[in-house]
């Protein structure tokens, strides 16, 4: 009973307010029980993992409602967007798995929207203002007391639609006229206040080219461009709740253009808000990202320190982890600011499942088997992982002389240091057990090389193997390893929350956050390894080839590190 209680508060649990909201209009038959969203970006940068919290609510509620859910770029200010923002975002969206049903482009609907503008003037609800966008600023007024109408405000239709129609043309100059919608200057809602239509932009359209002159805003593109596409839940982040009263009056405007004034069969887009993604130790803002990218304060787009999805993808994050974590957090109603460590966890236990286990010294420092021989060397199997038996294993050759970390060797160890010191025996993972016999070092002190003589009953899987030793080694064999650059990520910013902070956050960058390691080796089974594979470096971390690895030039980039070890050094 109890049991089944508690599955049953699970379920329950797991339906978002959102989901709630989707459940309520299909118990009414809204639409006819049709469920349609988008997810809307606006080609103007490469997408984050902000935005893959709307993609994944986007096209969740789509999946689980037998809907569909479109993409849409809302692509209505060609001055800063272009088609590599449309191509990387078409190419992140498929890898964080997600399908989607239509393609949509909000300049597909240009001339619609338009048509509906010019309509709304000649209905005397829009008309062409002259003044400069401080002067229309200074008439704004505040909340609480009511902004100034323009000069303009009542100038003859006739006027208003000659102007909108230059406004249009290619000699038109950029801030010299708006189209206003005129509502009411003394809304308290302060997007009531004759908000912007359209502005003049000269830059050519990555789609349209130099035909249109004048472009919609957000405000009068958004809603509308639902309501053509029939959208049934435009679902967005919590700074949109403001402007929801404008999208539903701009709604009840084309219903009345097109002649659809039937509220009963009423299908209007609802508007549905949650909050926006935000994570320690980073930012989200596209400005941010931007002037990150073109002042190479970091590698480009795809760094895999920044919050893109091609950054965390280049990393070694997996979609799923990604998607475990916007699960994990949540849809809620209040902005908060989220744990990195908590995207960590999430990606340590995808990869635990799924990475494949190998060595790789980091650090290198020469052990020498004194009693083995120069010429041999044999194949030692290497389960690739323990978490699923079907990834099978691959060999790893041992030999006289091995690469093992610096860190695991002390000469005059404590009592509980269970890795390498003279005379304790230690397991070399997959080999055989040893006993350290010594080491050389040169006259300033530094350790050069490692003795010890290994147990030839010990080899792993033999009778006797079991014979109880504290410490495991990883290790590579000098003659059959491939040098390797290995790259060390940590947080972009060295502060909590960037973007509250006071300081330009160019100085809040981590000046430790890239730390690259040229003298190391790795197992030869990696020169196979592409980017985008899962890898184990035991007892190290978690790594991936990076996009530019070549089997010439490997290199590696660290994805997390096997434990969460990043509080305690910092607090
Ligand atoms: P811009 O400042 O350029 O408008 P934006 O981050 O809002 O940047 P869009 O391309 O307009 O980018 O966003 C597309 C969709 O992704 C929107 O519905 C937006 O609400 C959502 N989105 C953007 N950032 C986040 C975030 N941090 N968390 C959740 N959703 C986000
Ligand atoms: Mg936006």
């Amino acid at each position: 009973m109890v049991e089944k209680n508690e599955t049953k508060n699970e379920e329950k649990k797991s339906i978002s307010f959102v989901e709630q909201f989707v459940e309520e209009d299909i118990a009414s038959s809204k639409n006819g029980g049709k469920i349609q969203t988008r997810f809307p970006p606006e080609p103007n940068g490469y997408i984050h993992i902000g935005h893959a919290k709307a993609i994944c609510m986007d096209f969740g509620v789509a999946e689980k409602y037998n809907g569909v859910c479109n993409l849409r770029f809302d692509d209505t200010n060609p001055s800063k967007e272009n088609t590599e923002y449309v191509d990387s975002i078409l190419n992140d969206i498929k890898w964080l798995g997600f399908h989607w049903g239509n393609v949509y482009y909000a300049s597909d609907y240009f001339q619609q929207l338009w048509d509906f503008a010019v309509w709304m003037i000649k209905k005397g609800r829009a008309y062409v203002d002259e003044q400069t966008s401080e002067e229309i600023a200074s008439q704004k007024g505040t909340p609480t007391e009511p902004g100034k109408p323009s000069p303009y405000r009542d100038r003859p239709i006739d006027e208003s639609l000659e102007l909108f129609n230059k406004m249009n043309d290619q000699d038109s100059i950029e801030g010299s006229m708006v189209l206003r919608a005129k509502i009411d200057m003394a809304n308290p809602n302060m997007h009531f206040r004759d908000p912007i239509m359209y502005r003049i932009i000269h830059t050519p359209h990555h789609r349209t080219g130099t035909k249109w002159n004048a472009y919609p805003m957000y405000d009068f593109a958004h809603g509308q461009s639902d309501f053509f596409e029939g959208v049934t839940h435009s679902i967005c982040t919590l700074e949109f709740v403001p402007h929801r009263p404008l999208y539903d009056y701009y709604i009840d405007q084309l219903k009345e253009y097109k002649g659809e004034t039937d509220n009963i069969h009423d299908n209007r887009p609802r508007q549905i808000e949650f909050n926006r993604l935000n994570i320690t130790y980073t930012v989200m803002s596209k400005r941010k990202l931007h002037t990150l990218v073109d002042e190479n304060l970091v590698c480009g787009w795809d760094d895999p320190r920044m919050p893109t999805i091609c950054g965390m993808r280049r990393r070694g994050y997996s979609a799923k982890s990604i998607r475990d974590f916007i699960n994990s957090i949540g849809y809620t109603k209040f902005d908060a600011l989220n744990d990195y460590a908590l995207l960590e966890a999430a990606v340590r236990d995808d990869l635990n499942a799924k990475s494949c286990r190998v060595s790789a010294v980091l650090n290198p420092v020469k052990l020498v088997i004194t009693n083995y021989p120069e010429d041999k060397s044999e194949e030692m199997e290497a389960i690739n992982n323990p978490e699923n038996e079907a990834d099978g294993s691959h060999t790893i050759t041992f030999s006289r002389e091995l690469w093992i970390e610096r860190e695991d060797f002390m000469e005059d160890a404590p009592n509980k240091f269970f890795r390498m010191t003279p005379n304790k025996e230690v397991r070399l993972k997959n080999a055989y057990i040893v006993k350290c016999t010594g080491c050389k070092k040169d006259t300033n002190g530094n350790i050069e090389e490692i003795y010890a003589e290994y147990d030839p009953q010990s080899r792993s899987g033999m009778e006797g193997a079991n014979r109880k030793v504290k410490g495991t080694l990883h290790w590579v064999s000098v003659k059959n390893c491939l040098p390797a650059e290995v790259r060390i990520y940590d947080r972009l910013f060295n502060v909590e929350n960037p973007s509250s902070d006071e300081r330009d956050f160019r100085e809040l960058l981590n000046s430790d956050s890239l730390k690259v390691l040229t003298n190391c080796f790795v197992e030869k089974y990696l020169v196979e390894k592409k980017p985008g594979s899962f890898l184990q470096f035991q007892r190290i971390g978690y790594f991936t080839p990076d996009l530019d690895s070549t089997p010439n030039k490997l290199i590696f980039n660290r994805t997390v590190s096997l434990k969460d070890t990043w509080k305690k050094i910092n607090k």
